[in-house]
Parts: C-alpha cells; sequence; structure tokens
C-alpha cells in the first residue's frame, strides 16, 4: 500500500504552507485568538487569507472550474484542509464551501448556480447554516419554523438555534417547513435567506469557552422572495441530508490534535520537571500520538474511497466519531500535564500556549455535538457498517 502523497500534491502542500506562514503573525501559534478581544483581529485575517486563498483558486479548489474551482481532487483537498487546521488558520471559506456551495450545486437551479457559486469560491459573500431549532437537532425532519407562500415571495416565522457565524454571515442556508400536513421529512424546503432581511433579530449565545459564535436567530414574519428556493419545494430534508455529507473526512480535528500534541511533546522536552513529576504523562502522550496516526489514516481513507468512486457512508461517520472524542482526549491529556497552569485562560500573562490549551478543553465540549452527536455516529456505525438492527 503506497501511503505517499505525489510531488505534485507535494508541491501543493508546500505552497500552500507558504500562503499562509506568510499572511499568519509570527506569534499565531502561540496566541488565543478565538477569544472576544482578539474576534475582530480573527475576522479580519480570515477575510484576508480567504482573499488569497480565492486568488489562486484554492478556495474552493474541488469545485468545477466554471463555477469558480479547480476542479482538484479529493487528495489536494483534503491536504487543504489540513493544513489550514494544523496552523489553526482562518478564512477556510466555512459552510459556504463545504457544505452550501454543494447545496447548491447539486439543487439550485442555473441562475443561482451562476449567481451564488462565484461569489462563494471568490470569498465575496459569507454563509451560516440555519438548520437546528430548539426542539429540533439530531431530529432534524422535526423542524417548526413554516415558510408559508404568499405570491411571489415566502414569509417566515420560528426560532434557529446554534447558528455558527450568524452574526458574520451576509447570506444564511435555511431550512423550514412549507407542507405541515406532510409526513415530517416531506414538508420541508431549503432556502437563501440574506441576512439584513426585515424581521430578523439575534441573539448571541456565551460558550463556556469565552465567545459568542454561536447565536439563537429569531425570524418574525420574513419575506423571502420565491426565487430563493433551492431546489425543489418539500424535498429539502433529502436535499440537506445529501448536502451534510459532503464534509467527509475529518482531517481538521487529526491536524489541530497534532498541533496540541507537538505543544505538548516539545514543553516535556523543554521542561525536563513535568514528566519527572508526571511520569505517566509520558505514556498519555504516546497514547495520543498513536491515536493521532491511527485517525490520520481514518480521514486519508475518505477521499482515496471518494477518488475510486466510493461513496463514504459509516467510514465519515467514524472519522467524524473518532477525530472529535481524540479532541476531547488530547486536550484533557495537556490540561493534566500542565496542571494549575492550565486552568489560566487567554489574557493571562502566565498561560501556557497563551491559554490555548484550556480554549481546546473547553471548545472540544461542541465537538462531539455538532455536525451530529457522537451517539448519532454510533447509531450510523451500528447500522449501516455493522448491519445491527435498528
Ligand atoms: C459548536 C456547535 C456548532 C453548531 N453549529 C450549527 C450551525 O451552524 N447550524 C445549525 O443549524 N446547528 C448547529 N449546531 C447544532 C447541532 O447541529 C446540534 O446541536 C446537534 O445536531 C444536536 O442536536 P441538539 O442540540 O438538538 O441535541 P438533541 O438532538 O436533542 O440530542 C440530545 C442528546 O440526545 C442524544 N440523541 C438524540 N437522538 C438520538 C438517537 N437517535 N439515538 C441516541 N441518542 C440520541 C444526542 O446524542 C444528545 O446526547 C451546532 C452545535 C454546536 C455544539
Amino acid at each position: 500500500m503506497d501511503f505517499d502523497f505525489s510531488p505534485s500534491e507535494e508541491q501543493f502542500r508546500a505552497e500552500l504552507r507558504q500562503l499562509l506562514h506568510a499572511q499568519l503573525p509570527s506569534d499565531w501559534s502561540t496566541r488565543s485568538l478565538a477569544q472576544a478581544p482578539d474576534a475582530e483581529e480573527r475576522r479580519a485575517l480570515a477575510r484576508t487569507i480567504s482573499k488569497q486563498l480565492a486568488d489562486r483558486k484554492w478556495l474552493a479548489m474541488a469545485w468545477p472550474k466554471e463555477h469558480g474551482g479547480l476542479a482538484a481532487s479529493y487528495l489536494e483537498q483534503l491536504i487543504f484542509n489540513e493544513e489550514l487546521a494544523y496552523l489553526d488558520a482562518p478564512g477556510n471559506g466555512g459552510v459556504g464551501v463545504s457544505s452550501v456551495g454543494p447545496a447548491i450545486m447539486m439543487n439550485g437551479n442555473e441562475a443561482q448556480r451562476r449567481l451564488y457559486l462565484p461569489r462563494i469560491a471568490n470569498a465575496d459573500d459569507v454563509w451560516c447554516a440555519l438548520y437546528s431549532e430548539p426542539g429540533a437537532g439530531s431530529d432534524l425532519a422535526s423542524i417548526q419554523t413554516r415558510a408559508v407562500r404568499d405570491g411571489d415571495e415566502y414569509i417566515v416565522s420560528g426560532t434557529k438555534l446554534w447558528v455558527a457565524g450568524a452574526q458574520e454571515a451576509n447570506l444564511g442556508y435555511l431550512a423550514a417547513r412549507t407542507d405541515p400536513n406532510a409526513p415530517k421529512h416531506r414538508g420541508i424546503s431549503t432556502f437563501v435567506l440574506p441576512m439584513d432581511s426585515a424581521g430578523i433579530t439575534m441573539r448571541p449565545i456565551a460558550s463556556m469557552a469565552g465567545d459568542s459564535y454561536l447565536t439563537e436567530v429569531h425570524l418574525d414574519r420574513v419575506r423571502i422572495p420565491a426565487e430563493n428556493l433551492v431546489g425543489v419545494e418539500n424535498r429539502g430534508w433529502y436535499q440537506l441530508a445529501r448536502s451534510l455529507d459532503f464534509e467527509r473526512s475529518s482531517v481538521a480535528a487529526y491536524a489541530g490534535g497534532k498541533r496540541n500534541i507537538e505543544r505538548l511533546v516539545n514543553l516535556a522536552k523543554e521542561d525536563g520537571g513535568l514528566i519527572e513529576q508526571h511520569p505517566s504523562m509520558r505514556y498519555a502522550l504516546a497514547d495520543r500520538w498513536i491515536e493521532m496516526e491511527v485517525g490520520f489514516n481514518i480521514a486519508y481513507r475518505i477521499p482515496w474511497m471518494q477518488t475510486q468512486g466510493i461513496s463514504p457512508n459509516y467510514e465519515a461517520s467514524v472519522s467524524k466519531l473518532y477525530g472529535s472524542e481524540l479532541t476531547q482526549r488530547i486536550a484533557g491529556t495537556g490540561m493534566q500535564m500542565l496542571g494549575y497552569a492550565g486552568l489560566l485562560v487567554p489574557g493571562s500573562p502566565l498561560a501556557p500556549f497563551g491559554g490555548g490549551m484550556a480554549r481546546s478543553y473547553l471548545e472540544s465540549v461542541g465537538s462531539t455535538i455538532a455536525a451530529g452527536t457522537s451517539e448519532v455516529q454510533r447509531n450510523i456505525i451500528a447500522q449501516r457498517g455493522l448491519g445491527l438492527p435498528r
């Protein structure tokens, strides 16, 4: 089995790395820029980096050329995701590139493809995904937000929850119920929602990591032009299920984990006392390293399958599940190793890694919930992978 990347893939990796290093501040790796005081700096950097990537057509590189991509391979897309995640670089195009663009490509009409796809690939728009609701997360088909046709418009009312990046987005991809009398999976449609529409109010949700990236979005008789319906009315659930399938390999979890393990290993080498006082940490770090290597192999298999024309199914759930739980284990090992100092959050001059380990520890809690909980992933693996009854 040949695990090497091809020379052209390695060259792409090197060029990408060079671009990112040139854009990121030199002390980036020790800063904690997702925190509130630096959020604006991170946003500005995200805009610069995504524009630079877009100039090279790398932002949506796997898309067909006519939509602003390079028709790049799945493996090149994986390298892109891996490198940005390893450096914790912002500006990867977010849900616009990872799921909304592919959904419009698959389900939108020609006018929508021509309008939205080049703008996503060119980093002109910032998107958010408005799916979950207070009573509908894992069971997305239970959403209650209503869209009622009124002439050339739909009138939409309801509440969306846990919307990542809603405050920065100018466009949203919205799931709403268009037929309340149909079985729940068959009465949902998807829309493009301009986020400056009248009737939208937002309530930022303070996270345990100290930021307000997640938002509750209220829609009060918001009018959406009927032409913003994406795909076939009442087929939205099936369309969404397919578009969520695009974010597949979860390589970012392993790349971010690798960065954190390397930080801990380097610290242990610099401060011999750490391992002397806590010898069990040698074993813990070795275990996390092995798990991280295993994880990379799980993740690499996904684009390899896609290259062979095989659609990953439960395999993507294996990677999502293992990667998100490993993220938590690595952060946990880090906190154990750093002891009380690990509790210092960003802003404290004495915080190891600028408070980055505390931030990872707190942020990693959400990783086993976002984009499908661990229980949901285990259900998929049990049923589709092992063939167990429901
Ligand atoms: C960091 C983060 C970012 C997010 N970003 C977005 C976003 O941008 N847009 C968006 O729309 N949503 C977003 N979400 C919401 C996310 O998709 C939901 O939180 C997730 O799908 C779980 O839904 P829920 O919170 O309603 O929990 P529930 O579905 O109510 O689950 C509660 C518990 O029950 C378990 N459970 C549910 N069903 C089953 C089952 N069938 N079998 C076994 N156990 C089950 C779950 O695993 C969980 O432990 C985000 C969430 C997080 C944490």
